[in-house]
């Protein structure tokens, strides 16, 4: 009985020494902030750390430093911006979000919502500390209907363990962005993945949220219709908005028949443009694809390195193929063939077998996986641009020679039917030329997507790391007409600050300098 009355009191005095090292970092940070940024810094109060145990159990909030590093510096990332948020918070409902969110609220500290953390441009950054709410405990699905195809979840839900329970139901949630990523990230980031050629991007497959406004408020966005014309669509204001509008606390999404017959079929190329013709040629014709990814000739190298492998090095296509039946799906394969051949493959080979396709899925999904096996002391710095699907080979054809020509190594992957593509440019982090060097480059790609009516992201989002190529893209008044909605929001700026827009007046006033407060 004494042991355990001495666990608990050193238990206590552990944790009131954190909250007071906590707060004494915060307030160190406090005068150390640039006078334009200070209204927005956040300060954790021991009384916040109480109030916040108080809401969700002393054992669901952290002030370890290991945590705190853990939530401030995300893996996924190169960005950086040298803070951590003041503590971390696990809520297992929407009520208790709400209360953490008033409690931040009431004091103007910052909260940054914290899912999968497989984000890539810094939307996870605590660029002004606060408190880091995790959602790994609300992780739930909550009600599914197989008669509507639609599935209510928690935010912390990762899709590939939503995926594990629908799968015995002959059900599946199709969207596929970084292994690990959760529903309230996916949705916030306005993500897509693969499959997104044939089921569309979080915007088309959510059907509404629950979430947590600002002042704590709850907002339920919409009914669990297919679809609405009434007023304001609230649902898609909250996808993309990297948790600067809202904490997501539910969604309902909609859910698919798992496809009865599939086919990969793994096409080579002598150049990139007939790798992006062939995949044209197929979206023109209607053909019923699941999937049309694209690596170039330095991917399959790459690959070729980590895994030991002896693939072609040319520009690769993989197709996934699907059918209602079996002829169906044979007549889909030979006209995708017959597409191939006119185009003039390099190498051409097709499976219907289940474990070889998914072989060929996991390869492509973990090209990044590869790319650190190759170059096991570089650290990668991703980017994404998108085009009209027309003008992919047209801006591949630009972008690549300038991305060959770099001393870095800079692989493509493409979402080739969607227009999308991706370099990941191998970086020594501590090397301040390769950086200038990928950001020149991750430059050149914005600039040439922009001159074919193209965005400076696809599916990647804004983060901290695109928003001066937002602004490009959106103008002076798109970006005005975005501050609005913020400000209509969260007066505060609370949520998720810094991200998308910079804070505060600098706007525009200084469009090529660094995101705020030091952030990459
Ligand atoms: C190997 C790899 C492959 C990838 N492939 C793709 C791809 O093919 N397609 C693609 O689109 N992306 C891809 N990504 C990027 C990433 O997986 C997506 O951006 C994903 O949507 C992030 O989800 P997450 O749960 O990890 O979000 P997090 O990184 O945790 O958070 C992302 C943003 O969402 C906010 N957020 C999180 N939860 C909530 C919530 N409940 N309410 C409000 N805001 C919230 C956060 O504050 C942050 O701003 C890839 C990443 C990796 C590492």
């Amino acid at each position: 009985m004494l042991l355990l009355l001495l666990c608990f009191a050193g238990a206590a005095r552990f944790r009131r020494w954190r909250r007071e090292a906590a707060a004494a970092e915060a307030t160190a940070d406090a005068t150390a902030e640039p006078q334009q940024h200070r209204h927005h810094h956040a300060v954790i109060a021991p009384a916040l750390v109480t109030e916040l145990e108080a809401i969700v159990g002393a054992e669901h909030v952290s002030v370890e430093a290991e945590e705190l590093q853990a939530h401030g510096e995300p893996q996924h990332s190169y960005h950086r911006c040298g803070r951590w948020p003041g503590a971390v918070v696990a809520p297992a409902t929407t009520e208790e979000v709400s209360q953490i969110v008033r409690a931040c609220a009431a004091r103007g500290v910052a909260v940054v919502p914290y899912g999968g953390a497989t984000s890539i441009e810094g939307q996870l950054l605590t660029v002004h500390g606060g408190v880091s709410i995790d959602f790994r405990r609300m992780n739930k699905v909550l009600r599914l209907s197989e008669a509507d195809f639609d599935v209510t979840v928690q935010p912390g839900i990762g899709y590939l363990e939503l995926n594990e329970y629908l799968k015995p139901k002959g059900l599946w949630f199709p969207l596929d962005p970084g292994p690990g990523a959760s529903i309230g990230g996916m949705a916030s980031c306005r993500c897509s993945g693969s499959t997104a050629v044939r089921y569309g991007t979080m915007r088309e497959n959510v059907i509404n949220l629950t979430v947590v406004m600002a002042d704590g408020s709850i907002v339920k966005t919409q009914p669990r219709t297919k679809k609405s014309a009434a007023g304001y669509d609230l649902t898609r204001l909250m996808i993309g908005a990297e948790g600067t509008l809202g904490v997501i606390t539910e969604a309902t999404l909609k859910i698919y028949n798992i496809p009865a017959h599939k086919a990969a079929m793994r096409c080579t190329f002598t150049t990139v443009q007939d790798a992006t013709k062939a995949v044209q040629e197929v979206m023109r014709r209607g053909i019923q694809i699941g999937r049309a990814e694209l690596m170039d000739d330095v991917m399959i190298g790459i690959l070729n390195t980590a895994n030991e492998t002896d693939y072609l090095p040319h520009a690769t296509v993989l197709f996934e193929i699907t059918g209602e039946n079996p002829a169906e799906l044979e007549a889909s394969m030979e006209a995708v063939t017959g597409i191939v051949n006119a185009v003039g493959p390099t190498s051409l080979r097709s499976t219907t077998d289940a474990k070889e396709s998914e072989h060929i899925w996991r390869e492509r999904k973990e090209a990044l996986w590869h790319c650190f096996a190759a170059y096991p002391e570089k650290t990668a710095f991703i980017t994404d641009v998108i085009a009209p699907v027309s003008r992919l080979a047209d801006l591949i054809s630009v972008c690549k020679p300038e991305l060959d020509a770099s001393p870095l190594p800079a692989p493509i992957c493409a979402h080739a039917g969607d227009g999308n593509f991706h370099t990941v440019i191998m970086i020594d982090p501590g090397n301040e030329a390769e950086l200038h060097e990928a950001e020149r480059l991750s430059a050149f790609m914005v600039a040439r997507a922009h001159e074919m009516d193209g965005s400076c992201t696809g599916e990647h989002g804004i983060g901290t790391g695109k928003i001066k190529y937002l602004e490009r893209e959106q103008g002076e008044s798109g970006i005005r007409v975005m501050r609005s909605i913020k400000e209509a929001l969260d007066p505060q700026g609370i949520l998720n600050p810094g991200k998308i827009l910079r804070p505060g007046p600098t706007l525009f006033s200084d469009k090529e300098s660094s995101p705020p407060s030091g952030c990459l």
